[in-house]
């Protein structure tokens, strides 16, 4: 019998794998497909060119995930990209942004006016310093210590509340998009503040609050992550698909695997999302778990980099491109979603990490990721796909010519890769409702003694953390030790 046995090898899966193993616990992964990673993977899309159809940057992965499992050494090197954002307007204008405020202070005095450079001051001096009281809390799902560090305007107030003081809407617009990644809401709605200030919470790259890229795509994060789990003794078997949940009297005792295969365990941990882990243990979700995801990520083969009008060159593809062109297109692409529609008028955040990473592709070929809001479930994603070029094509005239392929991926295609029920990036919103301890877990999930939630469904939610999957590990560690789980 396994001391622990933990379906899927998303980084938080395997997160918990590598601290169980190196507690010295016998520790088994089985993953669904052929490929670990889950979402923060890098896969071959078209021959010789490989790039990341999930995740594409990278913050919020733990530091001390990073040092305790050595990750260094096993093979991730972050690098911050800069610009941290480029927002291209139709007229030729445009808001950039780098991860040193200071640096965009000077440019937003430069491009627009000294009045939105100071108030772009006074916002992400008080973001800088609320982010660095909150980070100590990725691990804490109390929401009274999380009130506690940053107040009730951040944690449910409004990103265009936030955001008011800076005069020229065309700056508050990119900012705002920070509230909506993931989340089906506009800038006006409750809550998108903490998505935005969750953005800020990483340290991955080596500086608070920056983005970055892995070296050789997000893949290298998991593929780093499972050398370590490996290293410490946990086995990571793919194409191992886990049907059920095994259990009795209320305890889960293990796995069944496609094919009829038992695995027998003292602890069931879950990487998978809360509907897909209540699934397979024959449970309940929480009552009114919201997980339908409003994206459509568009991976696009170029065969060249074209001009931007706003900022030819090189330098603007080193960051990401944010296309929004005012706060009403932004709401309006959430109303959208809501009523049933794909937006109209798509807002996107573009990267395109072969323009600094050329361990990914050969030189005459570029992967353009267009991570595109809102659409509702069922969205036709090329359709999606079209609508989201067209909006690029407006600051970038030379992009239909470039495009030698796409893979359009909408909620019902992002759920069948990667196994997401509802395809929602973050295991469900984290809206007022679904943050701190209203995520679930990680023990007893679905009322069933040893069964740990470990993926982005638990506290503190989505993106590349490793914070459930550690979580996780801890509570079966700390169960095992106490004997709660029965002898080994
Ligand atoms: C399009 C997109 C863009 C994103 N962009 C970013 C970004 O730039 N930066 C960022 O930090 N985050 C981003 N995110 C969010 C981030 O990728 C996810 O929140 C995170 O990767 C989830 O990790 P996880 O380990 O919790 O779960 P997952 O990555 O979902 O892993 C769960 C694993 O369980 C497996 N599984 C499911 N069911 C079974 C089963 N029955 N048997 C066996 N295995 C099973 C799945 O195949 C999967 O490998 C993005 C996500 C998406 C989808």
């Amino acid at each position: 019998m396994l001391d622990a046995a933990v379906i899927g090898a998303g980084h938080n899966g395997l997160v918990a794998a590598a601290y169980l193993a190196r507690a010295g616990l016998s520790v088994e992964v089985f993953e669904r497909r052929d490929v670990v990673g889950g979402a923060c993977v890098t896969e071959e899309l078209w021959p010789g060119v490989r790039a990341s159809p999930g995740a594409y940057t990278l913050s919020l992965l733990l530091t001390r995930v990073i040092d305790e499992l050595e990750l260094a050494r096993h093979g991730l090197r972050v690098d911050v990209h800069d610009p941290y954002l480029f927002a291209p307007l139709p007229d030729g204008r445009r808001v950039v942004t780098w991860s040193d405020p200071a640096r965009t202070h000077r440019q937003i005095e430069n491009d627009w006016t000294r009045a939105d450079a100071h108030a772009y001051r006074e916002w992400s001096s008080t973001r800088e310093r609320a982010a660095a009281r909150a980070r100590p809390l990725m691990l804490e799902p109390s929401r009274e210590r999380w009130l506690e560090a940053v107040g009730p305007a951040l944690l449910e107030g409004s990103i265009a509340d936030e955001l008011s003081a800076i005069p020229s809407e065309e700056v508050r617009v990119p900012l705002a998009i920070q509230g909506l990644i993931g989340t089906l809401a506009g800038p006006e709605d409750p809550g998108t503040s903490f998505v935005s200030l969750y953005h800020e919470l990483g340290e991955a790259t080596g500086r608070p609050g920056a983005w970055g890229y892995a070296r050789g795509g997000m893949g290298a994060v998991t593929a780093a992550l499972r050398s370590a789990a490996e290293e410490a003794g946990a086995g990571v078997r793919t194409g191992a698909a886990v049907e059920a949940v095994t259990g009795e009297n209320g305890r889960a005792r293990g796995l069944v695997l496609d094919g009829g295969r038992e695995v027998a365990a003292r602890a069931v941990l879950s990487g998978a999302d809360p509907l897909t882990t209540a699934r397979l243990a024959g449970t309940e979700p929480p009552a009114g778990w919201r997980q339908q995801g409003p994206v459509v990520k568009v991976m696009v083969l170029l065969d060249g980099l074209p001009d931007f009008p706003a900022w030819p060159g090189l330098e603007p593809w080193r960051g990401t491109v944010d296309i929004g062109f005012s706060l009403a297109d932004l709401t309006a692409a959430a109303d959208d979603a809501r009523a049933g529609r794909p937006a109209a008028h798509p807002w996107i955040e573009a990267a395109c990490q072969t323009a600094v990473d050329e361990t990914l592709a050969p030189p005459d070929r570029h992967v353009l990721s267009l991570f595109c809001q809102c659409f509702p479930p069922g969205a036709d994603a090329e359709l999606a796909a079209d609508a989201a070029i067209a909006r690029f094509a407006e600051v970038c005239p030379g992009l239909s010519d470039r495009v030698v392929d796409r893979l359009a991926l909408g909620p019902r295609e992002l759920e069948q890769r990667f196994g997401i029920a509802g395809g929602h990036i973050f295991h469900g919103e984290m809206l007022p409702g679904q943050l701190f301890e209203a995520r679930p877990g990680p023990r007893r999930y679905g009322g069933l003694e040893g069964l740990y939630l470990a993926g982005s469904g638990a506290h503190p939610g989505g993106a590349v953390t490793g914070a459930p999957g550690l979580l996780a590990a801890r509570a079966v560690i700390e169960d095992l030790a106490d004997g709660a789980l029965g002898p080994g």
